[in-house]
């Protein structure tokens, strides 16, 4: 497929969409290239398709789901069973060709293939996971007992950063419950996702199932509005997400919007004081930043103030590059907009009277001058009104407040508007107990910097990061792509019975 395209090769092939289990190559006139961020080369064209294609997709899994819904769950689990194992053998086949065409270093594709394996694996236990509930003699010889059903066609919308981990939190766990889906990639990085799909197929999704559409707006919106679709899964920006919950909660679907992010890391004094500058550098500027659980605010408290000047020395000694080169640490931006939009914001900070410790602006990279790249980025002396902290950089750019206690660290917090993620580093208990009881963000980590949950449990963003109750992955996504049926029931063996007639609510 066009995701093996290698240097020397010119032709460029064209993504495919999935309908009903074949590859159908677009009748639309609209496309866009795949570029290699790094070096700018088209890697393939994605079409944005039809409206006539998307109902095709839709209408695929409607029919799909008549008979998906009832395959037992044992055939649905054994297919998830061979994804995995399929996933796991190509692993690093697709994590090259994630790095060449989202920036990504090739073993941080490979862990953004790991996160999403975890997922299908979970996916594996479903038969416990989508469980119901028994009560026994609620009344006299009367039981109550819970269902949990699938909910038909579904359909998930990813974003550019995390092109294997994102696609693999929805639509495994929504096939594995006895849903069908539509896939709606990212326009910008396919590639990846077409070929975990293409593993979906061969472990045995049958033709129906699964279906992939490509495009911007013009499909998102179709989606939202169709009134086969019954669920959307969300993940993107905010100014986006916001748009889907709306529209989508408007025209009746359970909607889920995992959106953006400003993740604070606390530092104590009292913190590991190498540890804690690793994971602020790791977490700050791995992946370019491009991660919505990134650290992007550092807030330094008391005498922590004075680990910046190291914190900037291991900012600096990281080594910008293609992803595909080894040693890289912080590859490019996923694309030229995404780079002049925080090159902008860092224009923006110094305007506004932020102290620009590292400047990553004039970065250039050695047989690879085209590429997206911004080197990291640190300011200091940031007050919360500035652009670089109301805003979602998206980039390598790690700002630094300063404030004197816990407490003012924490009311900090809680006044961003975002509910992502967070971080506190210190070596005490009891401030580590006081910051998880009273922060106001969904995914907290006590020395961790970035904590996304593993799949057993959810991902389980807040506030401004997410809409909708119920979060990706882990039980809250099994009651997200299932709705429960309650029957309450009564068997007679003997014709004798005779209750009298019961003209009230209770039962007896
Ligand atoms: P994006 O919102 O631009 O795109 C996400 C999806 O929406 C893509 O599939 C895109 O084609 C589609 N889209 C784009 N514009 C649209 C429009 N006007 N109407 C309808 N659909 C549209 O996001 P992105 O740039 O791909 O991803 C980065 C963002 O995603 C960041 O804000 C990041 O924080 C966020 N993100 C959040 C999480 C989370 O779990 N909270 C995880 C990953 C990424």
């Amino acid at each position: 497929m066009n995701a093996s395209l290698t240097p020397g090769q010119t032709k460029v092939e064209q993504v495919k969409l999935l309908i009903d289990g074949q590859w159908v190559e677009s009748k639309t006139s609209e496309w866009r290239d795949v570029v290699n961020p790094a070096t700018q080369q088209v890697l393939a064209r994605v079409p944005f398709a039809t409206a006539e294609e998307v109902d095709a997709a839709i209408a695929a899994g409607q029919r799909a789901f008549k008979t998906w819904r009832d395959t037992p769950i044992g055939a649905r689990m054994r297919i998830m069973l061979k994804l995995q194992a399929l996933i796991r053998e190509h692993s690093k086949r697709i994590a090259v060709v994630l790095s060449a065409e989202q920036g990504k270093t090739i073993a941080d594709a490979e862990g953004d293939i790991f996160r999403g394996l975890e997922v299908v694996e979970h996916t594996c236990s479903i038969g416990s996971l989508q469980m119901g509930e028994f009560a026994e003699n609620v009344a006299g010889g009367v039981d109550t007992y819970t269902l949990r059903q699938p909910i038909g066609v579904c359909a998930g919308i990813t974003p550019f950063n995390f092109p294997a981990m994102i696609p693999l939190w929805m639509f495994p766990m929504a096939i594995v419950c006895g849903n069908t889906f539509v896939l709606k990639p990212s326009e910008q990085d396919p590639l990846s996702t077409m070929m975990l799909v293409e593993l979906a197929i061969e472990a045995g999704v049958p033709a129906g199932v699964l279906n992939v559409v490509h495009g911007g707006k013009q499909v998102v919106d179709a989606l939202c509005t169709h009134s086969d679709i019954k669920a959307i899964s969300f993940v993107g920006s905010t100014e986006v997400g916001t748009h889907v919950y709306n529209l989508a909660g408007q025209h009746g679907k359970r909607v889920q919007s995992m959106m953006g992010a400003k993740n604070h890391a606390v530092v104590l004094p009292d913190a590991n004081r190498t540890q804690t500058l690793n994971a602020l550098v790791g977490a700050g500027f791995g992946a370019a930043g491009q991660r919505c659980m990134a650290t992007s605010v550092a807030v330094l408290v008391g005498k922590a103030r004075e680990w910046l000047p190291e914190l900037k020395e291991l900012a600096a000694n990281l080594k910008v590059n293609a992803g595909s080169e080894p040693g890289t640490d912080v590859g490019p931006l996923i694309s030229k907009r995404a780079k002049e939009r925080v090159l902008g914001l860092i224009e923006s900070g110094i305007k506004e009277g932020a102290k620009l410790e590292l400047d990553g602006r004039e970065v250039s990279v050695p047989g690879y001058e085209q590429g997206n790249f911004v080197g990291p980025t640190l300011f200091s002396g940031v007050t919360t009104d500035m652009q670089i902290y109301t805003q979602e950089i998206f980039g390598p750019v790690l700002v630094v407040l300063e404030v004197d206690t816990l407490d003012e660290a924490i009311a900090l917090v809680n006044r961003n508007p975002f509910g992502n993620g967070t971080g506190l580093f210190t070596q005490s208990g009891a401030a580590a107990r006081k910051f998880q009881n009273e922060i106001d963000v969904g995914q907290v980590g006590i020395n961790i910097p970035i904590p996304v949950p593993v799949p057993f449990f959810s991902f389980t963003g807040s506030r401004g990061s997410k809409l909708g109750d119920l979060g990706p992955y882990g039980k809250q996504v099994v009651q997200f792509y299932t709705q429960t049926k309650t029957v309450t029931s009564r068997w007679f063996d003997d014709d004798s019975v005779n209750d009298g007639v019961n003209t009230t609510i209770s039962l007896r």
